[in-house]
């Protein structure tokens, strides 16, 4: 049977994903598992553009239907940003995760609360041929100026769901996955893959 290709570099999301298509029914594979080694450039203008560019470059190079994701946290007070810009909102160069989530705390210091937010994810299914097709899903919660849990990754430890009590970083694994932009995506992609994949 053919193989799903979780087209992605970035390692907390070949986790979640990982584990989000577990029991689909869909046999899948990360590019490390392939050998695939590809950096795609995010020049895109908007999601979509960029999660289709991912998917189709890793489609082409492996020859496998592709599954990218491209997501970003935007902030209300700071009109949406980082939004489109999340992997790459620091000046620091070399910027980590923790360099970005300081940025972001430092950008909204001096803004009213609640800081509302919510995460975005795109996700692009593509074919070798180039031919895509898309799903989306949000998360709504607000940013709190200090670091709370370990899981996850990026924004997790500031992103607080008030009905929860808990930043996304304090949730499990499995937890994240019942409600994050991601899960959300993933699940609106389902009939898709199942009928890409007769699964
Ligand atoms: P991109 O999709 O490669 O452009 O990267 C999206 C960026 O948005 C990540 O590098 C994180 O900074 C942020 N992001 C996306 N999804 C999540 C999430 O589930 N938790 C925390 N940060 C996220």
């Amino acid at each position: 049977m053919n193989k799903l290709l979780i087209a992605t570099n970035n390692q907390g999301k070949v986790l979640e994903l990982q584990e989000l298509l577990a029991g689909s029914g869909i046999d899948f594979v990360t590019p490390a598992e392939i050998n695939l080694q590809l950096e795609v450039t995010e020049d895109g203008s908007n999601y979509q553009e960029n999660a289709g560019k991912k998917a189709v470059a890793f489609a082409q190079a492996s020859g496998l239907i592709s599954l990218a994701d491209d997501s970003g946290l935007e902030v209300d007070a700071l009109d949406g940003a980082p939004g489109l810009y999340s992997a790459r909102y620091s000046p620091k160069l070399g910027a980590k995760d923790a360099d970005r989530r300081a940025f972001l705390l430092e950008n909204l210091k001096d803004k009213p609360h609640p800081w509302k937010a919510h995460f975005h994810a795109t996700i692009a299914i593509a074919n070798p041929n180039g031919e895509v097709e898309f799903a989306e899903g949000d998360c709504y919660g607000e940013i709190i100026p200090e670091e709370r849990g370990t899981g996850g990754f990026g924004y997790d430890p500031i992103f607080f769901m008030p009905k929860l009590g808990k930043t996304m970083a304090e949730l499990e694994m499995d937890e994240k996955n019942k409600l994050s932009h991601r899960a959300r995506a993933v699940i609106a992609a389902m009939p898709i893959l199942k009928r890409l994949f007769s699964a």
